[in-house]
């Protein structure tokens, strides 16, 4: 995987094919998302997917836990088809995974992707049963799995045995570690497992996640050390707006730093009335900071201080934002590179010329109290000054002119 940041060594994973989508070896870290539509609702779900497809997810991922909901899946694949979105759909299957994919033929070809819970399958001998009923399907239909360990429903049985043999020892484990080492036993023994039952390696990826910082850095580099299946990575239940953000973001960059995942999902809880595509959209940004992807051209932005005048400066940096994330799907067809640029939007003198200066394109405001006259400087050189209160739509040209050039 190519990327700008001279720090990051990719922890060595078998690649894995969903769809056209290849998850782990060398290839860039894929972005996913899950909707959370009712499945059984066609109409609903495709939009929401195509929405989220449009945001830059790679991989979408819906629920298919009735048989309304196993049954609407081709039709939703077909819809998609139709409205020229190809990005591949992952069931997530819990508790009846086995009876939908074996009644539904249909839905699991139209899958590319099966997310299996081993702690939602059921409990004892009828776990096991039904594990590898999950497992042959996906072998008949040549499926990828992901093998999706959540603290939040951890094999029982599992967790049982072993704090009693933990019990058992001379110097006992602390409850932390044997719930990671439950996790992680959970993951591993259902992927070899799955691999005696006749799922190829390249078919297999796992996640355990949990829901807080630390416990999940550390049970990925845990696994990460001892398996090469490629990685989900996802701080599961993140929570809501700043809090859900900053806790993804602390979790994941840590451990993409450190070369581990090779998909990730940014699990928020949606804010009444807020777009499902910001947790893309935060997925973009972490691995644009990381310096692991270019999705579109950076914008250095000053935060604003007393120097700014009024709110004009942050409108203007918004706007700027705001443009570019809408042009980037037609720009990036049309211009291949351009996701490298920098665009600068400074708020006084301060810093704005500099900053801009060293941007391909940046504008710097004059500061408080001063009518807006704002010098515009590309590759370093001043080449306009834009005045009055059309700045933002003058500077929207010269950017788009640019870029063509
Ligand atoms: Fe304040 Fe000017 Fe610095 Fe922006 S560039 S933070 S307006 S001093």
């Amino acid at each position: 995987m190519m990327t700008n940041n001279p720090e990051y060594r990719r922890h060595t994973t078998v690649p894995v094919r969903v769809g056209h989508v290849t998850v782990g070896g060398d290839a860039p870290v894929v972005i996913q998302s899950m909707t959370n539509t009712d499945t059984a609702d066609v109409d609903a779900t495709a939009r929401q997917v195509a929405d989220l497809a449009r945001a830059g997810s790679e991989l979408v991922r819906i629920t298919v836990n009735t048989d309304e909901a196993a049954d609407a899946v081709p039709r939703i694949r077909e819809r998609l088809d139709a409205l020229g979105v190809n990005t591949p759909l992952v069931g997530d299957f819990h508790f009846n995974g086995h009876k939908l994919l074996s009644k539904y033929p249909a839905c699991a070809e139209a899958l590319a992707k099966l997310r299996i819970n081993p702690g939602n399958v059921g409990r004892g001998a009828k776990r096991d049963t039904q594990y590898a009923q999950m497992i042959e399907m996906a072998c008949q239909y040549d499926k990828p799995v992901r093998i999706g360990v959540n603290w939040g429903s951890l094999d029982q049985d599992l967790l049982a045995r072993m704090m009693d043999e933990n019990a058992r020892q001379p110097q006992p484990l602390g409850m932390h570690d044997v719930n990671r080492e439950a996790l992680i036993q959970s993951a591993l023994g259902s992927a070899a497992r799955a691999e005696e039952i006749g799922l190829p390696r390249d078919h297999i990826i796992l996640s355990c996640k949990v829901s807080g910082v630390q416990p999940l850095i550390r049970v990925y580099k845990d696994l990460a050390s001892r398996c090469d299946y490629p990685l989900h990575l996802g701080l599961t239940e993140a929570g809501m707006g700043v809090k859900g953000i900053v806790a993804s973001t602390a979790g994941l960059a840590v451990l993409l730093q450190q070369g581990i995942g090779d998909t990730i999902r940014v699990s928020l809880t949606p804010e009444p009335g807020a777009e499902r595509t910001k947790e893309v959209i935060v997925a973009q940004e972490i691995l644009q900071s990381l310096d692991l992807r270019r999705f579109l051209p950076a914008v250095v932005a000053c935060p604003g201080c007393g120097r700014t005048s009024s709110d004009y400066f942050q409108h203007l940096a918004q706007d700027i934002q705001n443009y570019i994330r809408h042009k980037m799907p037609d720009w990036s067809r049309q211009y291949p590179g351009v996701e490298e640029m920098t665009v600068a939007v400074m708020g006084c003198v301060v810093n704005g010329p500099g900053e801009s200066k060293h941007a391909n394109i940046g504008i710097s405001l004059p500061g408080t109290g001063e009518t807006p006259i704002a010098p515009v400087y590309e590759d370093g050189e001043k080449t306009i000054t834009l005045k009055g209160e059309r700045i933002a739509e003058e500077f929207q040209v010269l950017v788009e002119q640019y870029i063509e050039r």
